[in-house]
């Protein structure tokens, strides 16, 4: 069916191209068809999955001021994201009519949890679906997804939702979804979906500019003016997120790449999965899409191109950064503020709860000093403080952060003065609604509990809870890539190690240790034997 309707598209597309040229303007039919009116649904459901995290992710953890979204404070969720690029884009159009279908945003514990039950996902996404029917009809659905959702027992969540919102809408209809690099997806979504974008940069820039082209190129499927076709590979590369920085090469060469494949050819845009491992997933992996203006040929070219050059690639992929055990790296950072080669960064890649004490624990047993270290994650804690009113100048003495599960490692035994109380950092930089407690230890020390996960990346945050980093000589923080973005790429850090606990934790760069049950590691570069491509 989808196959008919587009043919019919692309046929009644090209004669309208046929007119124009001979009209010298604009034939009245073809100026109707770029203003008919039409509406489109939006929903959101996002969310990267930590499976080997002992604790699920629940309707509660979706649920809080704020969130689920419905209409306008769906369409204003997130203005510098996905979603404030595709409804600046999709208004910019003539009779263009969102509407924003209840959705949930991100869940309150980033994500720092675990599995997400299938009651959750049931939950929101029959709601989505019930709302669909009755506000309908739509000719273009929008989904603001992630890709990395692990949700106990649905395979493919996202293609799922695609193929639930297609019986819905028809087979008519167009659907656009957009897509984190992290995200583990192979060419199921795009059966049920017409077309995806994917952010191509770690840190994650473009985020914005991905959801401008999903409006602009689903509001033109509609219209009939772009017929999707996709081409879908899968390089059998599995990497730990800490080694995709794209500010690297090959993972920048990758990136250009797709970038030149859009710039020579016009219409064609290439998706560039790096992949989740510590999600465990049947379609885990590196993956590349590649969507042209009809014309299969071309897709496959591309993604063939993109693919086999990723598989060339592979070694330096794998092995181009280099990641240090926690007491090496400390001990390089207390070396490099010796050499004054500060400020330092003291990067955990690893922690997946926000709890782990591993880096907290060499701090104190090799005496660093005049270090920022941001966060510690402990709920009970902060709820034990919270119920004490705890304040500025208070005497602190309490067990610290561990304990999750075997990756958090021990509670650390801190003893200090209470110097910060806030409501924590907020991506969207106006400070957060959660309390956080900054205590000083040590030598100059500064450490921050938080209830949750918390990735810093960028220095400018700490203003948000009145700390200046610049007071500290390092800063130690719960981030693998995203954090060059405030300290690397703009020169901040003179010294950036990253670090990981000696044990194969969950986080660890030595996936083979993981207990996967539906990725079988031994399938893909570099920890099978044999494994060839294509
Ligand atoms: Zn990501």
């Amino acid at each position: 069916m989808n196959v008919l309707r587009r043919s019919l598209l692309g046929l009644l597309s090209l004669s309208l191209l046929a007119l124009m040229p001979l009209a010298g303007h604009a034939a009245p039919s073809a100026k109707a068809s770029t203003t008919k009116p039409i509406r489109i649904a939006v929903l959101r459901f996002a969310h990267e999955t930590v499976t080997f995290l002992p604790y699920d992710t629940t309707t509660e953890d979706f649920t809080y001021e704020g969130s689920p979204a419905r209409g306008e404070a769906l369409l204003s969720s997130s203005p510098r994201g996905y979603m404030g690029g595709f409804v600046k884009v999709a208004r910019e159009h003539a009779n263009v009519e969102l509407v924003g279908i209840e959705s949930p945003l991100g869940s309150k514990r980033g994500s720092g949890s675990g599995w997400i039950t299938k009651d959750a996902y049931e939950h929101f996404v029959s709601k989505m679906i019930a709302e669909l029917k009755a506000q309908g009809p739509f000719d273009g659905v929008y989904l603001s997804l992630h890709g990395a959702m692990g949700v106990r027992d649905v395979k493919k969540p996202e293609a799922e939702l695609a193929r639930r919102v297609r019986e819905v809408v028809g087979p008519k209809a167009f659907i656009a979804g957009t897509f984190d690099p992290h995200g583990n997806e192979d060419a199921d979504f795009l059966r049920y979906a017409d077309l995806a974008f994917c952010i191509k940069y770690y840190p994650h820039y473009d985020g914005y500019l991905q959801g401008e082209r999903a409006a602009r190129m689903l509001i033109r499927s509609i219209r009939g003016d772009y017929k999707p076709t996709s081409a879908t590979r899968k390089p059998p590369i599995l990497t730990p997120s800490v080694l995709q920085w794209t500010g690297n090469s090959p993972w920048m060469d990758l990136v250009q790449r797709a970038l030149v494949w859009e710039a020579r050819e016009p219409d064609v845009y290439v998706n560039f999965f790096y992949g989740f491992a510590f999600m465990d997933a049947v379609d885990a992996g590196m993956t590349f899409e590649v969507i042209t203006n009809g014309n299969p040929e071309l897709a496959e070219h591309i993604a063939d191109d993109m693919a086999n050059t990723a598989w060339r690639l592979r070694e330096e992929l794998y092995y181009g950064t280099k990641v240090y055990k926690m007491a090496e790296g400390v001990a390089l950072a207390k070396k490099a503020m010796a050499d004054g080669k500060t400020p330092i960064v003291l990067a955990d890649h690893s922690d997946r709860s926000g709890a782990a004490t591993w880096l907290l624990q060499q701090v104190i047993e090799q005496k660093l000093s005049n270090t920022l270290i941001a966060t510690v994650a402990d709920e009970d804690l902060i709820e034990t403080l919270r119920k004490k009113g705890v304040k500025v100048g208070d005497k602190f003495d309490y067990m610290v952060g561990g304990e999750l599960d075997v990756s958090a490692g021990d509670p650390v035994h801190i003893v200090g003065t209470v110097k910060n109380v806030s409501g924590g950092m907020s991506r969207r930089g106006n400070g957060g609604s959660q309390l956080w407690v900054g205590v000083e230890f040590g030598k100059g020390n500064m450490l921050l509990i938080s209830p949750y996960l918390h990735q810093n990346t960028e220095p400018e945050a700490f203003a948000q809870i009145g700390i200046n980093p610049d007071d500290y000589k390092a800063i130690a923080i719960k981030s693998r890539v995203h954090f060059r973005r405030g300290y690397h790429d703009n020169g901040y850090a003179k010294t950036i190690l990253l670090v990981e606990p000696e044990q194969p934790f969950l986080g660890t760069i030595h996936l083979e240790a993981l207990p996967y049950k539906y990725l079988d590691v031994n399938k893909f570069y570099p920890f099978g034997k044999n494994v060839t491509y294509p």
